[in-house]
């Protein structure tokens, strides 16, 4: 008898249910997720698979399903936000100032829930499939870390699937869309170095406050001026910091800010136009600028088949209502998008109910309700695309 992934995935709920509480209990923050990867590789090794670990404290497994066939990656991510709960929860975070606010804690559930049931139905798919729990989602760097340890090799996977619970949407509602889903993001400071001195002799100063105000205005130039309306572009400074006294021009100011763009051709030319505004402007005004850009993460472009993929499987499982196939782009960064610029693939978000809080909130809560559709969806891509392949 054929077993149904679906009733599996019953089966499987209240273990899984405790597995996610354990999780919540204990977050840890990026790359000190040691009790969750134990936790994680003791729950794969339950359901037979031999979990590796990789970057730290990442996990892997893979799933054989002994026919020759692609690889499909799944992916889920491990590491919680430095948040004291609110939530009153009886399985609140035992952890002081950690707390898994951004449902990490429900996705590495469904994903060991997804591992749980294709084990049970290996016979069902041909290929095998790769089960990537990555950690430090949070700090923009663990997907790369997972891509120079090799993961995306030896199999060398051909597509990855990947989700994201979400206060947006009402529970039980898929969102995704074909190209840019999710906004590329790079982070900078600006160092402006001047000439220190009194108010009463400021004609001898070079004063970077002053430049630095002219830079601020100058940059919003680049969003107004110099890329497309068409295309949504943002740059934000978000600090400006100098100076400690009523009667002194300081010698340096330091701006940080951020950029969002969709497409890698502009997040390069913003970075060029944002050196080149910053030293010429405190050039002209007798100053220095040193401009550096922190570790950036690149749009995430969603591929056309693998997009159509989850939507026809989605469409299936939800009913065609509860599937939003074009929504807006997110202008906040994902670490999923490092993946696919190696590989196609296709992130979606799963509606944890509007009711729960948002994410990143000390009151958000998440929804147990939405693992095991959530699990069925993520199955069902892994093997309508290994078999289809
Ligand atoms: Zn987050
Ligand atoms: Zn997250």
């Amino acid at each position: 008898m054929k077993l149904s992934i679906k009733v599996i995935l019953e089966e499987l709920f209240p273990k899984i249910v405790e597995i996610r509480r354990h999780i919540h209990q204990h977050p840890e923050l990026a790359y000190e997720e040691v009790a969750t990867a134990s936790t994680i590789s003791n729950a794969l090794k339950d359901f037979g698979l031999d979990a590796a670990t990789v970057s730290k404290t990442g996990v892997y497994a893979v799933l054989d399903s002994g026919k020759p066939g692609k690889t499909v990656a799944l992916r889920a991510e491990l590491d919680a936000l430095p948040i004291q709960e609110e939530t009153n929860l009886p399985y609140e975070s035992k952890n002081t100032g950690k707390m898994h606010a951004c449902g990490h804690d429900g996705h590495i559930a469904t994903l060991i829930a997804v591992a749980g049931a294709l084990t049970q139905c290996k016979d069902s798919f041909k290929g095998k499939i790769k089960f990537i729990f990555q950690p430090a989602e949070e700090t923009g760097t663990g997907a790369i870390e997972i891509i120079k340890n090799g993961i995306l090799e030896h199999p060398k996977v051909d597509a990855i699937f990947g989700c994201h619970s979400t206060h947006r949407y009402e529970a039980l509602t898929l969102a995704t869309k074909f190209g840019c889903l999710m906004a590329g993001h790079d982070t900078f400071t600006i160092s402006i170095q001047g000439q220190s001195g009194y108010v009463s002799s400021s004609h001898l100063a070079c004063d970077p406050i002053y430049i630095g105000s002219l830079i601020v205005q100058a940059l919003q130039n680049i969003q107004s001026r110099a890329t497309s309306p068409l295309e949504p572009t943002i740059i934000a400074i978000t600090q400006f910091h100098s100076g400690n006294s009523y009667n002194f021009i300081p010698d340096e100011v330091l701006l940080n800010g951020s950029i969002r763009t969709i497409l890698s051709t502009t997040q390069t030319q913003i970075k060029q136009q944002v050196t080149k505004i910053a030293t010429e402007i405190a050039t002209a005004f007798g100053a220095k600028a040193i401009v550096k850009f922190e570790h950036g993460i690149p749009p995430m472009l969603n591929s056309q088949e693998e997009t159509e993929l989850v939507i026809k499987t989605a469409q299936h499982i939800l009913g065609k209502e509860n599937v939003m196939s074009t929504m807006n782009t997110v202008m906040a960064p994902e670490g999923f998008s490092n993946y696919l610029e190696y590989i196609p693939g296709c992130f979606f978000f799963i509606g944890n109910g509007l009711e729960q809080g948002m994410l990143h909130k000390s009151n958000y809560k998440f929804n147990d309700e939405i693992i095991s559709v959530t699990a069925e969806i993520l199955s069902n891509v892994a093997v309508n695309y290994l078999n289809s392949h």
